[in-house]
């Protein structure tokens, strides 16, 4: 493995890394705000923030919000309807986990699906999960099958009797007891959807930004409040601090040889006709990115630009920096820089045509990275040192 694979797949392992944390914690706000108790959240994520805890509580639960006491055990099996009550909540886990589910998102699931069924008398997602690993880990409880056919689940030390059977029992237990169960007000899917989407949103974008070669500031001007975790993130996946500063500021690179003007080119007609369709800004720029390294990578003499670069441009181009001018030749627009002369440089696309593309420096070309899984890499900050060293090991066996 080259030292460049190694780098690439390092990358890519700590990106999935990310990204199973980043679900975590989209876990983490649905176990808030279903009213998750703290020795729950410390059993299920050994390490979370107290803090996030405290802040999603107050979104969904108020200022002063005080979690519910747990029932003890023999509540959940002290009437006929709340023994089937649970008895369902361990069948469908079961079902769940058998369908190779993991442990936290079961629970989700299944809290979701139980809050349908039952509404104001459902269990906290506490007391489910208290009775599922009474069930399944402890043995304390256990589902039994009556010779009627329903299931019941009772204390592991009594004796199955159709007196327990929720079905064959004359006293079914009365509802007021059971509607003291749950007692929290849980926001509706939606809105916890909403929360979710926005804060995993917000972490999946700067992820992408970070692939991609961003710079801390540059993301933290792009998406506001994330410049703590962008730069903990460019830490962990370039193994140094992100370079200050918000990147690149130089214009004539753009337009420094033929093809640079072309690739400017490409992104700004891209980057505009992304915006005219209606895409926000946030989004085109990324897109604008992802579709420039998928058009020229592996082009002949192509050197391609990271992230800062390309970003770059777009600004240039708003501030009026760069300008298209449009080829008295072919028709075709291209960037030119605002004090150059148009028509003073030669139409990249004729120039092309003629066959005089401009290879560009070995020691800047910067190539495209394919793993050995396919996944697909921009080019990352120290390719060009990683290359030269990578050659110079060449040369010495
Ligand atoms: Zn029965
Ligand atoms: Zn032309």
């Amino acid at each position: 493995m080259t030292t460049i694979e190694s780098a690439a797949s390092k990358l890519e392992a700590v990106y999935s890394e990310v990204l199973r944390e980043i679900r975590l914690e989209a876990a983490l706000i649905e176990f808030c705000a279903r009213g998750a108790r703290n020795p729950t959240l410390v059993s299920l994520f050994k390490k979370h923030s107290q803090s996030r805890v405290r802040e999603f509580n107050r979104v969904f639960h108020g200022e002063d919000y005080q979690s519910k006491k747990p029932w003890s055990l023999d509540y959940f099996v002290g009437s006929a309807d709340r023994r089937a009550q649970s008895a369902t909540c361990v069948v469908m886990y079961r079902r769940l986990v058998d369908a190779g589910i993991d442990k936290i998102e079961a629970y989700l699931q299944l809290h979701r699906s139980h809050t349908q069924q039952y509404g104001p008398l459902a269990y906290n997602i506490d007391d489910m999960i208290r009775i599922i690993r009474a069930s399944e880990d402890r043995g304390e409880l256990r589902v039994e099958q009556c010779e009627c056919g329903h299931r019941t689940l009772i204390k592991s030390d009594s004796i199955m009797s159709k007196g327990l059977c929720p079905m064959c029992t004359p006293h079914r237990g009365s509802k007021a007891a059971v509607r003291k169960a749950g007692g929290l007000t849980i926001a509706s899917e939606e809105v916890i959807g909403v929360y979710i989407e926005k804060y995993v949103s917000d972490k999946t974008r700067v992820l992408r930004m970070s692939m991609q070669g961003a710079r801390v500031k540059e993301i933290a001007v792009r998406i506001p409040g994330s410049e703590k975790f962008a730069a903990e993130l460019y830490r962990r996946l370039y193994g140094r601090s992100s370079p200050q500063g918000g990147g690149v500021c130089n214009s004539e690179f753009h337009v420094e040889t033929i093809d640079r003007r072309h690739q400017t080119s490409v992104i700004i007609k891209k980057y505009l006709s992304l915006i005219e369709s209606g895409v926000r800004e946030i989004e085109a720029v990324e897109a604008t990115n992802a579709f420039y390294l998928a058009t020229f990578n592996g082009q002949s003499g192509s050197d391609l630009m990271g992230y800062s670069r390309l970003a770059f441009a777009i600004v240039l181009f708003k501030i009026g920096e760069l300008q298209f001018c449009k080829c008295g030749k072919c028709g075709i627009e291209y960037i030119v820089l605002k004090d150059e002369i148009p028509g003073d440089q030669q139409c990249p696309v004729c120039r092309m045509l003629a066959g005089k593309t401009v290879r560009p420096e070995k020691d800047i070309a910067i190539e495209y990275d394919v793993t050995e899984s396919g996944t697909i890499f921009p080019p990352l900050p120290g390719d060009p040192r990683r290359r030269r060293e990578e050659r110079r090991q060449k040369q010495v066996f």
